[in-house]
């Protein structure tokens, strides 16, 4: 006679929790697998351009020495861009294991601290609306890290000579930081990918905007990794806000 199971219940709770565990198991698969490609597709790109210019040079160089110091300021530019490309994705995975160290700290000084680095090599107006202190659960690195990103990609992406502005405030029991600048702005229906890894907007492709498609990726990481949440939304009259929420702090973390 056959032991019957004791507990039904159970049995039946551990094959609905291992069901689960398969279908996420299966999911990490299939995303892992897009990643690797998309990785891979990214990476061919330079590499065609650089292996083109190679052979250009072997067949034609010698009998063509003028040919040489454009092939080789591709070959540069574009070994450059796998680099950028390669270094990216190692922070990106790195980050797949981190646990990152989150206390309340003051994200007014910190983002003050970032418009002033960054300040130099701004091509815009920076506008700061922040109160002297503003106490959030954040993890500095990170948090610098995601500043840092946005405010180049508001540099590269709106025009030279308008107003980005970086505030800061609090709402009951969250801390907004928001980067807002008056370029092209983020489509409805493209405000979700551009977090995804490798996403680009046609327009800044067609452009010819050098980038990876990494940067909000890595950058939407470190926040999530946080505790925080980032979205984009419209800047009013024009152009995109990236808003990063924050906890405040209770009285336990202080
Ligand atoms: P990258 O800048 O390297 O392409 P990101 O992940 O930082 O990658 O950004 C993804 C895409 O989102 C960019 O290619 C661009 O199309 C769009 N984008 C990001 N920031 C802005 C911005 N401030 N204004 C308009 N478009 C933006």
């Amino acid at each position: 006679r056959l032991p019957v199971p004791e507990e039904p219940e159970e049995v039946h709770e551990l094959s609905l929790e291992f069901n689960r565990l398969l279908h996420s198991l299966n999911e990490q698969v299939i995303r892992d697998n897009q990643f690797v490609s998309d990785a891979s597709h990214e990476l061919r790109t330079p590499l065609t351009a650089i292996r083109g210019h190679v052979a250009l040079l072997k067949r034609h160089g010698q009998a063509h020495p003028e040919l040489i110091p454009d092939s080789l300021a591709v070959i540069d530019d574009e070994s450059m861009k796998m680099q950028r490309l390669i270094e990216s994705l190692l922070a990106l995975s790195r980050m797949d294991h981190a646990k990152v160290q989150v206390a309340a700290i003051d994200v007014a000084g910190l983002a003050r601290r970032v418009v002033a680095r960054f300040q130099q090599q701004s091509r815009q107006q920076l506008e700061v609306l922040l109160p002297d202190k503003l106490l959030a659960l954040a993890n500095a690195e990170s948090l610098e890290h995601a500043l840092l990103a946005l405010l180049s990609n508001a540099n590269k992406y709106a025009p030279a000579n308008t107003v980005v502005t970086i505030a800061g405030e609090q709402h009951g029991r969250r801390v907004e930081l928001s980067v807002a600048d008056r370029g092209p702005g983020i489509p409805d229906n493209e405000k979700k990918r551009v977090f995804d890894r490798f996403y680009r907007l046609d327009a800044s492709r067609s452009k010819a905007i050098s980038g990876t498609g990494l940067g909000l990726a890595i950058t939407r990481r470190l926040i999530t990794l946080s505790g925080g949440t980032i979205t984009v939304l419209d800047n009013h009259p024009q152009g995109s806000r990236f808003v990063i929420t924050l906890k405040a702090p209770n009285s336990e973390n202080l």
